[in-house]
């Protein structure tokens, strides 16, 4: 069907703008021989993992479930990291995950011995303790009392025998300068044992993909990791991959007033895409302007009955009515992963725009996924 034939609401990845950031991700791969997986904790639309596994070296989970649908669904390398492991799903883990990281020690003892007759890899996570990111202390696992990662003071020198890799993972939507600065404290405070580890993983939050990217700094720092080490490295972006390559797709229900002009639409920033009020962050919106910017602003709101559920003020260049569809951009990310069904919201249908630029839908849901979850 054509993009204005979807239902609405519903999320629409577009596979020609999926496959640009792929092959972006790509070209980091072939010029330096790291390894990028995709962190599917932003972006586990797994009708889209063929493609994806073409470009890229695998999948990284944070728990079993990702773990598993890697596994099913792109069956490449497959890596893990939690804060802790839990006895009753650590043997299935290990059946299907490839590089098992640790957040402690203690951990470490518990369970190296069962990876490393499986024949997988021990990795450690710690934490270079640089916070290099103002505002986001939710998103900062540098943050001063972040359960994340073995700092310097609890690092166990007499425990790494069977550790063959550490990670970092302390970025959210930054450049290269503070992976290169990252860099530089976790070569000061854990350079004299990275000689004897087989790999370093960057962790994500690497936006590899916007416009202003420095891609030669990020090879450059993978190269330096490389050479002066003997390192494997490894990243693990997920918004990066996905980046920009989705839509979701809404109808305006109602207009009304209130000091404003304010529209209600058939969506919800707090049900299908929470990051908007939980990062905060604006989203675009196709053909729209700032407050202001064009002759009729409106308040864009949700259905549910939270005051918050507003996604921001836009202006255009006609009334708003009934019916008219409004296009939010970059809603592949940390949006169908994130969403819920809270106040009985319907979840937006999953639909593809191929390269022809037709669109197929590839899962609808209705009240029974509403009904399901409760009991
Ligand atoms: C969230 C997370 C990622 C991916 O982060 P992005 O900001 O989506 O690139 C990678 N690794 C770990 C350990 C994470 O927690």
């Amino acid at each position: 069907m054509r993009f204005e034939e979807l239902p609405t609401p519903c999320y629409v990845v577009d596979e020609t703008l999926l496959e640009n950031n792929l092959r972006l991700l790509n070209g980091v791969i072939q010029r330096t021989g790291c390894k990028i997986v995709l962190a599917q904790k932003a972006f586990s639309m797994y009708t889209m993992y063929p493609l994806i596994g073409q470009y890229l070296s695998g999948t990284t989970a944070s728990g079993l479930f990702e773990a598993r649908l890697g596994h099913e669904e792109m069956g490449k390398e497959n890596h893990i990291f939690s804060p802790a492991y839990r006895d009753d799903e650590i043997d299935e883990i290990i059946a299907i995950c490839d590089h098992i990281i640790f957040n402690s020690f203690s951990q470490i003892e518990k369970y190296k011995d069962k990876v490393l007759q499986a024949g997988k890899k021990v990795g450690l996570r710690i934490n270079p303790e640089c916070s290099t990111q103002e505002g986001h202390a939710i998103y900062d696992p540098c943050a001063p009392g972040s359960r994340f990662g073995v700092t310097l003071e609890h690092f166990r020198p007499d425990l790494l025998d069977g550790i063959s890799g550490l990670h970092f993972h302390t970025l959210c939507q930054q450049n290269a300068d503070d992976l290169e600065k990252t860099l530089n404290a976790v070569e000061e405070k854990f350079g004299p044992w990275l000689t004897q580890m087989d790999w370093i993983n960057f962790g994500g939050g690497h936006h590899i993909t916007r416009e202003d990217y420095d891609i030669p700094l990020l090879e450059s720092c993978i190269q330096h990791m490389q050479e002066r080490y003997g390192l494997d490295v490894y990243l693990e972006p997920g918004e990066a991959v996905a980046l920009n390559a989705g839509y979701l797709v809404t109808t305006v229900l109602d207009t009304l007033q209130n000091g404003m002009d304010i529209a209600i639409l058939d969506t919800s920033a707090s049900c299908h895409m929470p990051d908007v009020l939980e990062m905060p962050y604006r989203p675009p919106l196709l053909g729209s302007g700032e407050a202001g910017e064009k002759p009729f602003t409106y308040r864009l709101g949700g259905q549910t009955c939270l005051a918050g559920d507003t996604i921001g003020d836009y202006s255009f260049d006609q009334p708003l009515k009934g019916g008219d569809r409004l296009v939010f951009g970059d809603m592949a990310i940390y949006t169908m992963v994130k969403n819920t069904t809270f106040n009985g919201m319907p979840l937006p249908a999953i639909a593809i725009k191929d390269k022809d630029g037709d669109c197929h839908i590839v899962h609808q849901f209705g009240y029974q996924d509403f009904k399901m979850r409760l009991a």
